[in-house]
């Protein structure tokens, strides 16, 4: 069994957690799988884990990634947690003490198909969580006649296109920067921007070539570490409180949650209090499961025990009295807390979330 604290150490600052949106088959599954894709080759084995519902990328393998692109130096957050599961539905059931779990998002746009209605739907949830983003302007290569540079950051693959390639892939962005500002925002390619405050940064990237991919994790890890410091501050010693992804049966486990962590740890028997269908769970953990390395997989085994666990993370979570819990709640642990305060806490944010689906 290992002790482990993924991405931060106690007192530290916690992974970001970057969510995926867009209009269908507009490339948000194939852009995650690049993103996990790049970073297994270019990083040491092992330096780029899978974890339950999440992918953690860390800080060095983002720096190998983008190259020259980024000066590691000048970061201090360990890296960034990429939700697996894409699209509207997750980004919306999944929320943290009423905000949205993801920290930042990326929005996918084909740049030959621009707007499409689920591009307008996720910019109104943005919008209304207040989730800062910034927009990958995916399929580049499509643009006729465009030369390929495997993994290249965008600005010197732009550069070694023919004018004509160049010009038509000019007129999609802006066509996709005037969108972007007939709904209120302000944007421009990202390497045209000194403020990302106040402006969307656009990236041009290509999920099938991998172009662009390095740029668009240099932005986003810029983007978390100059705006959203202050939030990624957090007690990763402190008791855990994390968001159910899915509640599933598990064989020899029983009914697990698979739980993003956000906040604090977890450790193997913890008192936990978990949204219920009907009533509040509460109960204590009896594992913490994380998907076995992949070298590992032939043993069998596909979890692997850990004792413990730090936000932000991924983790699969086994206790008794699990099977009423309910995607989306909350659960908190209780450690040396009152434990009628917890589950008043969790009742609270559970009715703020039925509130909020009435709503919509
Ligand atoms: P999602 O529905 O947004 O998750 O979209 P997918 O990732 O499933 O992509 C939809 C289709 O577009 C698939 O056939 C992908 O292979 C293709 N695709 C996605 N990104 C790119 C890209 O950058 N270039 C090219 N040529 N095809 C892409």
């Amino acid at each position: 069994m290992s002790q482990e604290h993924s991405a931060s150490e106690p007192g530290d600052l916690r992974t970001p957690i970057v969510a995926v949106l867009g209009h269908v088959d507009h490339g948000k599954t194939s852009l995650l799988d690049k993103v996990r894709g790049s970073a297994v080759i270019e990083g040491e084995a092992g330096a780029i884990t899978q974890h339950i519902g999440a992918t953690a990328v860390p800080l060095d393998v983002v720096s190998e990634v983008a190259g020259s692109l980024i000066d590691p130096e000048s970061f201090d957050l360990p890296g960034l947690l990429f939700i697996d599961t894409p699209g509207h539905h997750s980004f919306t059931t999944l929320r943290s003490r009423g905000g949205a779990l993801a920290d930042i998002a990326i929005l996918v746009v084909d740049v030959n198909d621009g707007f499409q209605p689920q591009t307008e739907e996720a910019i109104r949830i943005l919008q209304d969580t207040q989730t800062p983003f910034v927009v990958a302007a995916n399929k580049i290569d499509t643009i006729p006649g465009w030369r390929p540079h495997e993994d290249a950051p965008v600005q010197e693959t732009y550069e070694a296109q023919s004018d004509r390639v160049r010009q038509q892939l000019d007129e999609a962005l802006y066509e996709l920067i005037g969108e972007l500002s007939d709904h209120g925002f302000s944007s421009d390619l990202y390497w045209r921007l000194q403020n990302f405050q106040n402006n969307i940064g656009v990236i041009p990237v290509s999920a099938e070539t991998g172009e662009g991919v390095p740029d668009l994790l240099t932005v986003l890890m810029g983007l978390a570490q100059r705006y959203m410091k202050e939030d990624m501050e957090v007690d990763v010693t402190g008791p855990g409180a994390g968001t159910v992804l899915e509640v599933k049966e598990e064989q020899g486990f029983g009914t697990t949650v698979d739980v993003i962590l956000y906040d604090g740890t977890v450790r193997e028997d913890d008192t936990i209090v978990v949204g219920g269908m009907n009533e509040t769970i509460v109960t204590e953990v009896r594992a913490l499961l994380k998907p076995q390395p992949l070298a590992e997989i032939r043993t069998e085994k596909r979890f692997e025990n850990v004792e413990e666990l730090s936000a932000a993370t991924g983790v699969k979570i086994a206790a008794p009295e699990l099977d009423d819990a309910m995607a989306g709640a909350p659960v908190r642990v209780v450690r040396d807390r009152p434990l009628q305060d917890v589950i008043d806490e969790v009742e609270a944010e559970l009715a703020e979330i039925a509130v909020e689906t009435e709503e919509e």
